[in-house]
């Protein structure tokens, strides 16, 4: 899960970030509303966390817009007013939730947990944090790949490529994508290293004798499928 800062006052948006690390959220930070606007459309971002007083264009333009052009990421908007008028006006243009700061670390990770939940396939129970495609189940606790009684553990970039190929099963997810998702967009990772990984997971998929396949698509990039018996390489 990658999550966007878009905070100007660099100290609180450092400590955003680092509540979420800890949290095991992947995150970025920029801190101006045109940057804000940018990497959301980027389509990245599982959820952002946007404050209203920003230079350049405000919070509430970047969330109008946004919402204007149908982009579905969960905004949480953070601000230090507490005004009531505030909190209306960005309900209005269409934020998920709101946090007036300064705020508790675990009430906004509780917060951010809520928003990914509604957007998520998630299946089972309330507690369940099974993400599942074709026969395969991905448990977002303990990062956990398994099919039926065999399981295998992924590290930390094998579960959030795998997380990112599930949650968009069936639909081809490109290179630069993939690497902006899981590298981050500053990060001038090549198109090797998803390939490394990529060739990592089919060797966990095939060890709990799974369907499913990462298939690659010449010169664009990967999707998973169910296997059609064929050998994918
Ligand atoms: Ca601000």
């Amino acid at each position: 899960m990658r999550i966007l800062v878009v905070e100007d006052e660099k100290e609180i948006a450092e400590g955003l970030q680092e509540v979420l690390c800890r949290a095991g959220y992947e995150s970025d930070a920029v801190y101006d509303g045109n940057s804000g606007l940018d990497y959301i459309r980027t389509g990245i971002y599982d959820l952002v966390l946007l404050d209203i007083m920003l230079p350049g264009m405000n919070g509430l333009d970047v969330l109008k817009t946004v919402k204007g052009e149908g982009i579905k990421t969960p905004v949480i908007v953070l601000t230090a007013r507490s005004m009531v008028d505030d909190k209306i006006a960005g309900f209005d243009h269409g934020a998920d939730d709101y946090l007036t700061k300064p705020f508790d670390s675990r009430e906004l990770l509780a917060r951010i947990k809520a928003r990914l939940r509604n957007g998520t396939d998630l299946t089972g129970d309330q507690n369940s944090h099974n993400l599942s495609a074709f026969d395969i189940k991905l448990d977002q606790s303990t990062y956990k790949l398994s099919r039926g009684e065999k399981s295998v553990k992924l590290s930390g970039k094998e579960y959030q490529l795998m997380e990112y190929l599930m949650l968009n099963k069936g639909i081809i997810l490109s290179h630069d994508t993939i690497a902006s998702k899981i590298w981050g967009i500053d990060d001038q990772s090549d198109y090797n290293c998803i390939a490394v990984y990529v060739s990592f997971l089919r060797k966990k998929l095939n060890f709990i004798g799974s369907e499913a396949a990462i298939v690659t698509k010449k010169d664009i990039g990967y999707s998973l499928e169910e296997n059609d018996g064929k050998k994918h390489s």
